[in-house]
């Protein structure tokens, strides 16, 4: 590896974009924890947490929570000394603001962006379904779970997320394209964004990661 290592990166990218699972991949192979705000987001709500209830609408509705609420959570997150020499984010910043701020709390090596056009996010979003239980996920298309509609890790059932209905997709997505596309910018301009082709198979997807980071 001829890069700097342990590194801090965020990952862009919008919603079934694959950054999750490229995200997952990478925290493996240089061994650094994998942040998912979403994922904080929604431990609190199943924890039922006084943060989760005030941030479950917002969640379930597609709408961004409001900014103090999840900086908070992220900022604990990333206090945490697990995280202090490298990770991977996912999920935030969503904005310019959200930007400014993790900007100013740690020092961002490389920000990867999984580029899918919102055809193929809607088509990968419709047919995804997930574990009520463990969260495991699933592709009604290309990744079937052995039984219809029964997790193969727990055996608990598969549901769609209700953030992942159609019409609350369409609203997610303009979200990102409204708020989170031009902040992309902001990591353009000091030369650390990487804009990788989403739309190949996973594992060339990861092969293109790998060779744009150098590892
Ligand atoms: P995700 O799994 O990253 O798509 O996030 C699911 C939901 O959590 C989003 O639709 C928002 O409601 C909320 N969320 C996650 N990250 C953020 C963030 N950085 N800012 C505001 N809301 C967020």
């Amino acid at each position: 590896m001829n890069i700097k290592n342990p590194l801090k990166i965020i990952i862009f990218g919008p919603q079934a974009s694959g950054k999750g699972t490229q995200a997952g991949l990478l925290s493996k192979e240089l061994n650094i924890p994998q942040v998912c705000s979403g994922d904080l987001l929604r431990d609190e709500i199943k924890a039922g947490s006084e943060l989760g209830k005030q941030v479950k609408e917002y969640v379930n509705s597609g709408e961004l929570v409001p900014e103090e609420l999840v900086r908070q959570l992220v900022k604990n997150r990333l206090d945490q000394s697990d995280v202090k020499d490298g990770f991977i984010i996912d999920g935030y910043p969503r904005s310019k603001d959200q930007a400014e701020f993790l900007n100013s709390i740690v020092e961002i090596d490389k920000a990867l962006l999984i580029d899918v056009s919102k055809k193929e996010v809607m088509n990968r979003i419709t047919s995804r379904r997930i574990c009520s239980e463990c969260g495991e996920i699933y592709n009604l298309i290309f990744n079937k779970s052995e039984k219809k509609g029964i997790c193969d890790k727990c055996g608990k059932n598969l549901i769609q997320r209700d953030d992942e209905k159609p019409e609350i997709i369409e609203k997610r997505l303009s979200i990102y394209e409204k708020q989170t596309t031009p902040m992309l910018s902001l990591y353009e301009d000091k030369g650390l964004l990487i804009k990788i082709n989403g739309e190949q198979s996973i594992e060339d997807v990861y092969q293109e990661v790998k060779n744009k980071l150098n590892i």
